[in-house]
């Protein structure tokens, strides 16, 4: 049956003022003064349209850790940030690694108006020995491989992997992170000098990244690197580029936008892994998303408890992202002039959506209805008590934030309004 037709009057694409017509779920219309007959008129006078977000790496917690998260929590957070396609990693409880998980996943978020697509692991139980089934999970509706939370320490392992993701056209997502590093908490540097605390080195992720580059160049196969941080990963994935590797990256708000002196508060929503670094580090980051180095913007979304952030040392690695990745990427990439508009909303839709190899992320006709409207000027200080998620570890908790999502728009339907 066909749906109601839905028409977005007088919004802002790429500089230009033009309406858009949503009906049976896709963009019909991109076009200035549309007149039509529409169930839904929404006056989106002064708003911006982009497509409805695409973020790649997202922890859901679901299922077996839905105190910090759920499927329906996570989508909820997702709609308010923009988001209308999620990727969901696999270290849930039980992990991601037979295809009863993989229904289990698409089962749960069917009603919830966020596509989600759920990423497999790459080893059973993500230990790194033996290869999970790759094409009877890619059969089962698996995006994606990765053993994120922690990194495939094998190269040989990693290398098989990389064939068998190439055999079923799926893309596969490294977490670099060289396990003989572990020991750290936050990066290694002045701030865990202070602190007298183990820090992580940079190396711990650009010696992984570099291994991952030589995969690649040597296999000829893709490979996506995760939550890019450190200056010298950046200059890893720029020299494997420039010589032919299929090599593609991703980047988080926080590591484009906060440095490690935060840490000094000893407040656990500061932590992540990969840690925040240091101002050179963030400078490179953003120099490799402006020059394509960085592919795509992501969150790592990683939802955990107040008493589970309560104590600095002992809390788990993460924070929370899809609720503030757009104004995080206008507040620190689009007004100081890093990148315009079009570029961060690239990054964040199409780019991101070419590396999972899934139809979303454009406002073409004959695109998913899948929109955000929003208003780049209008700033507010985020409140981590007016989060959706169930989790409130936001590390941009009190900080004047540019970007306020209005409308969310998915398969022609408002799932967030505000
Ligand atoms: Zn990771
Ligand atoms: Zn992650």
């Amino acid at each position: 049956m066909p749906t109601d037709k839905m028409l977005i009057k007088g919004c802002y694409i790429d500089g230009e003022i033009l309406d858009i017509l949503l009906s049976d779920g896709v963009i019909s219309a991109v076009e200035s003064d549309i007149q039509v007959d529409a169930a839904t008129i929404i006056d989106a006078n002064g708003l911006c349209a982009a497509p409805g977000l695409v973020d790649i790496h997202v922890h859901l917690r679901d299922p077996g850790f839905t105190h910090k998260e759920d499927m329906i929590s996570g989508c909820l957070a997702a709609a308010a940030g923009g988001v209308t396609s999620i990727a969901a990693m696999p270290n849930t409880k039980p992990v991601t690694d037979c295809p009863e998980i993989i229904q289990y996943v698409l089962e749960k978020a069917k009603n919830t108006g966020v596509h989600v697509y759920p990423i497999a692991a790459v080893t059973k139980a993500q230990q790194g020995s033996e290869l999970c089934g790759f094409e009877e999970l890619r059969a089962a509706g698996a995006a994606a491989f990765s053993d994120d939370g922690r990194p495939v320490e094998k190269a040989a392992m990693m290398l098989a992997a990389m064939k068998a993701a190439d055999k079923v056209g799926a893309p596969i997502i490294s977490h670099c992170e060289d396990m003989s590093f572990a020991h750290g908490i936050i990066n290694e540097g002045e701030a865990s000098k202070k602190l007298g605390v183990a820090g992580i080195p940079n190396a711990a992720e650009t010696v992984q990244a570099a291994r991952e580059a030589a995969l690649s160049l040597t296999s000829g196969l893709p490979v996506h690197i995760a939550h890019v941080s450190a200056a010298q990963t950046v200059a890893v994935i720029r020299d494997a580029k420039r010589r032919g590797a299929k090599i593609t990256a991703e980047t988080c708000p926080h590591y484009f936008s906060l440095d490690e002196s935060l840490t000094l508060s000893r407040d656990a929503d500061y932590r992540m892994n990969p840690p925040l670094r240091t101002k050179k580090d963030i400078e490179a980051v953003i120099d490799g998303l402006r020059d394509g180095t960085i592919d795509a913007i992501v969150t790592d979304h990683a939802p955990h408890t107040k008493e589970e952030k309560s104590d600095f040392e002992k809390a788990p690695n993460g924070v929370v992202g899809l609720e503030t990745s757009l104004a995080a990427g206008i507040t620190f990439l689009v007004r100081p002039g890093h990148l315009l508009l079009e570029e961060l909303i690239e990054k964040m839709t199409i780019a991101p959506a070419r590396i999972l190899g899934i139809n979303a992320g454009t406002l073409n006709v004959g695109a998913p209805a899948d929109i955000v409207l929003f208003n780049p000027d209008e700033s507010y200080i985020l409140d981590p008590a007016k989060l959706h998620s169930k989790s409130y570890n936001t590390p941009f908790k009190g900080m004047t934030l540019y970007g306020v999502v209005k409308y969310t728009i998915s398969s022609g339907k408002i799932i967030y309004k505000a």
